[in-house]
């Protein structure tokens, strides 16, 4: 049994990740198979149960913590897995991606390490499956209404769970050729294992949920369609419209959008290839932009075998501590060591990899990772042939983040990555606006009312389409809240007895 004093008596421990001259080999998972298991029933222990669990409200699906850390920390694996689905339909994507903001917001962590709450979540999901408890839930009746819902991201996919399971017909359109939006082609398999994905899909198909793929709908296939075909419509077709870098040189060979890159190379995995076209192998490769995105880059670029690799980041390197302004339980921007950094400070220290050439750069040996901050691009060089040669940069004035004169210096690159961040849904001329009477905010996302309404009647709005570029908790929450309130639309009675974890207006926790 735990004892309430545990979180005095344990210290955080770290869910092991295999090492790293072993995982850059190949691209399973950076965890360590089944290494949680033994370790996460301790670390459980250490939750507090307190009294406001803020860890609780600082997760966008409202996903009962507390509960769940003391079940496992009695060792009922199935009432805690009935408790984690209880809130989440796919709590094995939000274990393995979610950057964890219940974990800044632990009461733990005002003065000691926080529960290793993702970790909990992860092994929770791991063993359900494992012990076959997910099972298809299958409705026990069906409403004979039919919802149409466009894309099959995490947002799309959790909105078509719930309403199927709430006994409508779904049909989930996807313009891919595959299901799964950015947890197909745009996260790397070492960040997640697509079978968990496939696993969920098979689930899904089994309650009743309808996929159809290859469809653009606005373009090929016209949305008036869907709006005469369904008796609601879901817009959850993401924010993949990517930021560009205007500078000069921007138009030669070798200067791809991060997303090309990365669809590319999972669809080596997914087996569509063997050869991307784009791949870093033996090149010197410059990823600019200092996200998830710029990271993931980078974890593919070492696997690929890039011979040098810097990340730029035009924001300065935050610090290690939580600045004043963003207090416990605020999820701070500190500096942060994703698996693929540290990869990346171990293959530099152990010369496998240069971090770029120490020309325009600091010293490898004061560099603490292959990311450079402050750091402002000017333009890129090319050769005769018009391809990418080098690249200058300087560093950024902070604040407008202008590049400072008399800082520029200049380094070789042969493949460049722009990760930029996303402005919204791609492709605002795309009749997919048009044919559903959708409406751009200033941000670039489409509008929605607080019930995740917008455009004609019966058109609502989930995920990132609506929100702008996030995270998969997000579009999960975001998908299981529109549901409720298509389900609502659809009943005689206007009401839902599904969840409502978020309303369109939320935000992370924060001042
Ligand atoms: C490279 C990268 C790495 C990321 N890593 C993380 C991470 O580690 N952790 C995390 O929490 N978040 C991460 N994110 C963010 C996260 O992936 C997104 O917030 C999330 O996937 C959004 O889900 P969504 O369902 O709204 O949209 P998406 O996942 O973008 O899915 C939208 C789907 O709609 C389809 N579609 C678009 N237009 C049409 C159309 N006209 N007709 C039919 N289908 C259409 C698209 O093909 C796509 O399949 C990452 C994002 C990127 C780009
Ligand atoms: S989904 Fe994210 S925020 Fe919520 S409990 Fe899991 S790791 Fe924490």
């Amino acid at each position: 049994m735990p004892d309430i004093w545990d979180f005095l008596r344990t210290p955080r421990q770290e869910w092991p990740l295999r090492p790293v001259p072993e995982r850059v080999r190949d691209w399973r998972e950076v965890h360590a198979p089944g290494r949680s298991l033994p370790i996460v029933q301790d670390q459980a222990s250490r939750c507090m149960d307190c009294g406001i669990p803020f860890c609780h409200h600082a997760c966008p699906l409202g996903n009962l913590i507390p509960e769940w850390n003391g079940l496992v920390a009695r060792a009922d694996w199935r009432e805690a897995a009935e408790r984690l689905h209880a809130t989440n339909n796919f709590p094995e994507f939000t274990g393995f991606l979610c950057p964890a903001p219940c974990e800044s917001g632990c009461v733990l962590g005002i003065d000691d390490a926080p529960v290793t709450i993702k970790a909990v979540e992860a092994a929770i999901a791991s063993r359900a499956w494992e012990e076959d408890w997910v099972r298809p839930q299958v409705p026990e009746r069906l409403s004979g209404k039919s919802v149409g819902v466009i894309g099959s991201g995490p947002a799309g996919l959790a909105c078509a769970q719930q309403l199927t399971r709430a006994g409508h017909t779904v049909v989930v359109y996807e313009r891919d050729d595959r299901v799964g939006g950015l947890l197909r082609y745009g996260i790397p398999e070492f960040k997640m294992d697509k079978d968990y994905l496939n696993r969920r899909l098979d689930q899904l198909a089994a309650e009743g949920t309808v996929f159809r793929t290859g469809m653009d709908v606005g373009g090929e296939l016209d949305a008036g369609t869907l709006l005469r075909r369904h008796d609601a419509v879901v817009v959850a077709v993401g924010a993949t419209a990517a930021r560009e870098l205007p500078v000069s040189g921007r138009e030669l060979a070798g200067v791809h959008q991060a997303m090309e890159y990365l669809t590319q190379a999972n669809r080596v995995q997914e087996g569509d290839y063997d050869r991307p076209a784009i791949s870093a192998e033996g090149h010197h490769v410059v990823i600019i932009g200092g996200g998830d995105t710029g990271a993931d880059c980078l974890g593919t670029a070492l696997r690929q075998g890039a011979a040098s690799v810097v990340q730029l980041d035009i924001k300065p390197q935050p610090g290690v501590q939580r600045a004043d302004d963003e207090p416990w339980p605020v999820h701070a921007r500190v500096h942060r060591m994703s698996p693929a950094h540290q990869e990346g400070q171990e293959l530099v220290r152990d010369g496998a990899v240069l971090a770029g050439d120490s020309s325009g750069l600091p010293p490898q040996d004061a560099l603490r990772d292959v990311r450079v901050f402050s750091a402002a691009t000017v333009r890129f060089q090319g050769d005769a042939a018009g391809r990418v040669r080098s690249l200058s940069l300087a560093d950024a004035e902070t604040g407008t983040r202008r590049p400072l004169p008399g800082t520029e210096r200049t380094i070789p690159v042969d493949l460049v990555l722009l990760a930029l961040g996303f402005s919204g849904p791609e492709n605002p001329e795309h009749g997919l606006a048009e044919q559903l009477g959708l409406r751009a905010t200033a941000t670039g996302a489409f509008a929605r009312d607080a019930r995740y309404a917008g455009g004609r009647p019966g058109v609502f709005v989930a995920g990132d389409a609506g929100r702008g570029q996030s995270l998969v908790v997000w579009a999960v929450a975001e998908g299981r809240a529109a549901a409720a309130c298509v389900d609502a639309y659809l009943s005689p009675t206007g009401v839902s007895a599904l969840p409502v974890p978020v309303v369109p207006r939320d935000r992370p926790m924060g001042l």
